[in-house]
């Protein structure tokens, strides 16, 4: 029988051209991987359908459920295009941002960006920082759309690289024309998860959910919290609300609010998405240096563990899938710090919500399993059921007992991918005998060697399975008693 612990953590791995690799697909699955990255920033949108087609393709041959997140590019501002690719800024030097310029033909002293509101958004001692804060200008005036800056810290500065605001501040709305023409594509790749970038405020993200319903895309929506204006704390409930989950998008958010704050941040952000029953996905850099080795940094490691502790509900590989050397391997690396991490007590146990009253009977259900979960002897918790609600409750409270969401509705089968400790089984059944139901369920856990004689589980469910919020009923039953296993 099986005693090796599920991993509550969920692991998210972007694809790209390291994963289009021969088996490397294969080989993420095999690893564990739970949910699937399509970066709208980089390839068609023929590659990211061809990549959807071939995970859920997989999915089905290896009976393995594996979700999908679209990831809209945002109004990312870039800078435009050097004659030689690249050139070298010195610090102290002059070097300018110009809206006129030749967008091809930048120099070592001037280059085009073809963000019109910079010139208007940016003073004398702006601070600007390009390719994710490598390189660092100080703006000295502006005259005529051409932003005039020092360099501050040079270095290479290579074609269409990014460009942030300290402090934040910049005005382009969260969706551009592109993310509103990808919006066509994500609603045929038909997937569980969009992310909006760089959204402002709630209204941008309540925008972005009207435009994929439209298209009749009902996944659900994450918003990547990488602005310093969506960390201020009033706009970052509203934020956490209008989201289905939130990502600290580690990369964007520390140039803007400067890296020292980002572990506060972090901590806080997922605090607070557990709070208002929202998902957390934590991303970038996690297994960077990855990217070119087989096995993680130390730093590496700790930060995984750390965001574990943190009670992060997915933890997010960027290049070190996309485009590393070793997609698999950081697959694996992540693993193996996941499931050591969650041995610690401090991720098992929970005081959350004794004090609180409940106004709804299937959430009170909800905490009242996880509370007897946690405190007696309990092998599993199977939830019966048809939108995710109480599932997605179970998985706010801390704990180190599986929880199986069993559902019949694929959507909520796809959602659930990425919460902490909640496992997806696909079942559908006829069944109203309440006996014959409690076997239906023994019998899917034992296929995943989940249910040995004298394991006691606890079953949620309706009176009428199949209707939507109807968790009514809280049931324990060991197995061997009545129940075979
Ligand atoms: P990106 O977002 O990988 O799309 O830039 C994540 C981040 O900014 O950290
Ligand atoms: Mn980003």
């Amino acid at each position: 029988m099986n005693t090796e612990p599920l991993r509550r953590t969920k692991i998210l791995a972007t694809l790209g051209p390291a994963s289009d690799a021969p088996g490397v697909l294969e080989g993420l699955f095999k690893a564990g991987v739970d949910v699937v990255r399509l970066n709208f920033s980089h390839g068609s949108a023929q590659d990211h359908i061809n990549r959807a087609a071939a995970v859920r393709e997989l999915s089905k041959k290896t009976n393995r459920l594996v979700g999908i997140l679209a990831d809209l590019q945002g109004p990312k501002i870039r800078i435009e295009r050097f004659t030689d690719t690249k050139v070298w800024l010195e610090e102290g030097q002059a070097f300018a941002l110009d809206i006129n310029f030749d967008p091809k033909a930048g120099e070592s002293t001037q280059v085009a960006i073809s963000y019109e509101p910079l010139a208007k958004e940016v003073k004398p001692g702006s601070r600007l920082l390009l390719d994710d804060g490598r390189i660092v200008l100080d703006v000295v005036n502006v005259v005529n759309m051409r932003v005039n800056c020092t360099v501050i810290v040079g270095g290479h500065l290579s074609n269409n690289k990014g460009i942030n605001l300290m402090g934040g501040g910049l005005s382009a709305a969260a969706l551009t024309d592109k993310d509103k023409e990808d919006i066509k594509t994500v609603a045929k790749i038909d997937c569980d998860y969009v992310a909006i970038s760089f959204p402002r405020c709630a209204e941008d993200l309540h925008e972005a959910r009207r435009l994929l319903e439209a298209e009749g895309c009902y996944a659900g929506i994450v918003a990547k919290v990488e602005r310093a204006e969506a960390v201020v704390e009033d706009v970052l409930d509203e934020i956490i609300l209008a989201s289905d989950a939130v990502m600290v998008a580690r990369g964007d958010l520390g140039v803007e609010i400067g890296d020292a704050r980002l572990p506060a941040v972090q901590k806080h952000l997922i605090q607070r998405a557990r709070a208002l029953d929202r998902i957390a996905i934590t991303a970038t850099q996690m297994m960077e240096s990855m990217i070119e080795n087989p096995i993680p940094t130390r730093a590496e490691v700790c930060d995984v563990a750390n965001a574990v502790f943190d009670g992060t509900d997915a933890i997010m590989l960027s290049a070190e899938t996309a485009s590393g050397k070793y997609p698999v391997k950081a697959v694996e690396a992540m693993v193996r710090v996941c499931l050591e991490a969650e041995k610690h007590t401090s991720v098992r146990v929970s005081k959350h919500r004794v004090d609180k009253q409940f106004e709804r009977v299937d959430e009170a259900i909800a905490m009242s399993a996880m509370y007897m979960a946690n405190h007696s002897n309990i092998k599993a918790i199977v939830s019966l059921t048809e939108s995710g609600a109480t599932p997605l409750w179970m998985s706010r409270i801390s704990s180190g007992i599986p929880i199986f969401a069993f559902s019949s509705t694929e959507h909520t089968l796809g959602k659930v991918t990425l919460y902490r400790g909640v496992f997806p089984v696909r079942f559908t059944h006829e069944l109203q005998d309440h006996a014959e139901v409690n076997r239906a369920i023994v019998e899917r856990l034992k296929k995943r060697n989940f249910a040995a004689l004298g394991d006691r589980l606890i079953i949620t469910k309706g009176d009428l399975t199949g209707i939507k919020g109807g968790t009514n009923a809280l049931k324990v039953v060991t197995i061997g008693e009545g129940l075979t296993p």
